[in-house]
């Protein structure tokens, strides 16, 4: 990787060493609340994380550190990637005014609640006024950060650099495709599976799982895996990643499947080249380039007969129940196929279907064509269009996602960016035949190669390019799910 050598970079790198200090701590109180931090100090420890995050925006927008990035000559690529991600944080700080930022701090913190409560109660109509104040932000907000040809375009850069409708209409083309696809497979499969009732012993699953992530090469050394009621992962440092996991008792695929899916997250960060550590690019370079990691690991290689075949002794050992079921039986268990209402039970099949609906509206919520009161009827009738069934009441249609509660506009596509790039790396990294071997090792080594030791130093499309040799492509995902699904 080359050197920081021009003067006014190395200075910038020495400075951001105190915000990646800031952000690191703020990582790790992050992670301690959701896994071990007792109920009564919440209060106290959302004072301090605000009063730190303060701190780093005040980093951030020093005018001497803006001049510094404004001035600076990069001289080679890992110094174009350090100036273009700190010219996004300060695009981000400076733009944004700060009774807009508090506006809308207040109101999401309100929007949870509120959104909580009409959840438990499938009633939209108390999410509604709420969900209101929220669009006409984010509409403000588009305006602040500024777009070219499209007010949704400033949003979706938040979460994926460079995304842009134009860019979203290309990728989601294939949606027609992928519902007929899914028509046709869901007929091949049963609507469950025994294994789904099979409640597990939690202490055995988890050695279980702690194994399968030795094996596939997650370094305990430097990464710890917790419980939280919902997983995730969390990078502090280079040396310092770590993933949680949630037992529910039975249908054990949904703790193996999730710890899979954040090992993949984990690793990214953990094979960032040494040569940016405390960087500002020291980090995956986008949620949907972390997003297929995570899902290559999960769909690709966990969900795989080789995974399974690789496993089933180990398996057996640790869920004794599975001694009646032969590696076929397991196999279609871990990738069974039917119409579901939530996207976060939805297999990899239908996935990108349920994101698909997520994006138009959110397009249509932010151009004005589509009112927030409109939503439930749009929902449930898109729902019904693409994947062929109708939730009942609200809590199993638009109000089952926190994301909008958050104002997290212009993030869902992101998940189908991840989806869809591991049927891309699959064939375009030679990886199918690692795959079909589970020589994780080898995998992990292209994927290393490739994506994860660059970090930030190439926006999200240029890595891409960089790493398959084309352009971002959906066909891809067609042929992967065909040959998977339907050969
Ligand atoms: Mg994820």
């Amino acid at each position: 990787m080359e050197a920081v050598k021009t003067p006014e970079v190395r200075e910038l790198v020495r400075r951001y060493r105190d915000i990646k200090s800031l952000d690191y701590a703020l990582s790790l109180l992050g992670w301690d609340m959701e896994t071990y931090m007792p109920p009564g100090a919440s209060r106290e420890r959302g004072e301090v994380r605000g009063n730190l995050k303060t701190q780093m925006q005040r980093l951030y927008t020093h005018p001497e550190f803006i001049s510094l990035v404004e001035g600076a000559r990069p001289a080679n690529d890992v110094e174009r990637g350090i100036i273009r991600v700190l010219r996004r944080w300060i695009k981000f700080y400076t733009r944004l005014p700060r009774e807009f930022i508090e506006e809308e701090e207040r109101t999401t913190a309100e929007a949870f609640q509120v959104w909580r409560k009409a959840k438990a109660r499938a009633d939209f109509g108390v999410f509604r006024p709420v969900l209101e104040r929220i669009v006409e932000l984010e509409r403000r907000k588009a305006e602040y950060l500024g777009y070219e040809d499209h007010p949704y375009d400033a949003l979706l850069d938040i979460y994926e650099e460079g995304l842009t409708v134009k860019k979203c209409e290309e990728m989601f083309s294939v949606v027609p495709e992928i519902s007929d696809l899914f028509r046709r497979v869901r007929e091949r499969y049963p609507d469950r599976h025994p294994l789904e009732e099979e409640p597990y012993d939690e202490i055995f699953l988890r050695r279980l799982i702690e194994h399968v992530l030795t094996e596939m090469g997650f370094d305990f050394s430097r990464g710890r895996v917790d419980t939280s009621p919902h997983p995730f992962t969390v990078e502090m440092g280079l040396h310092d990643v770590r993933i949680t996991v949630r037992f529910e008792g039975r249908d054990f695929r949904r703790a193996l499947m999730a710890a899979v899916h954040e090992f993949g997250h984990a690793t990214y960060e953990m094979n960032v080249s040494e040569d940016l550590w405390m960087t500002p690019v020291q980090t995956g370079v986008s949620l949907g380039v972390h997003e297929s990691q995570s899902r290559f690991w999960e769909n690709v290689v966990g969900r795989s007969r080789a995974f399974v075949g690789r496993f089933r002794e180990e398996m057996t050992l640790a869920l004794p129940f599975l001694r009646g079921h032969d590696a076929e039986d397991i196999y279609t268990y871990l990738t069974l196929v039917r119409p579901e209402l939530l996207r976060v039970e939805a297999d990899e099949v239908q996935y990108v279907l349920h994101v698909y609906l997520r994006y138009r509206l959110e397009k249509g919520l932010i151009e004005g064509s589509i009112g927030v009161d409109e939503l439930p009827q749009i929902w449930n009738d898109t729902m019904e269009e693409l994947i062929g069934i109708r939730p009942s009441n609200d809590s199993l249609g638009v109000l089952q996602d926190i994301h909008w509660a958050h104002a997290s506009i212009g993030y869902f596509p992101t998940y189908a960016i991840g989806t869809m790039l591991t049927a891309q790396y699959y064939y375009r990294l030679g990886l199918r035949d690692a795959v079909g071997r589970a020589d994780f090792s080898s995998i992990m080594a292209t994927l290393g190669e490739r994506i994860h030791r660059w970090g930030a130093v190439y926006p999200p499309r240029e890595l891409v390019v960089r790493a398959t040799g084309e352009e971002f492509n959906p066909r891809h995902f067609l042929r992967y799910l065909e040959e998977k699904y339907l050969s």
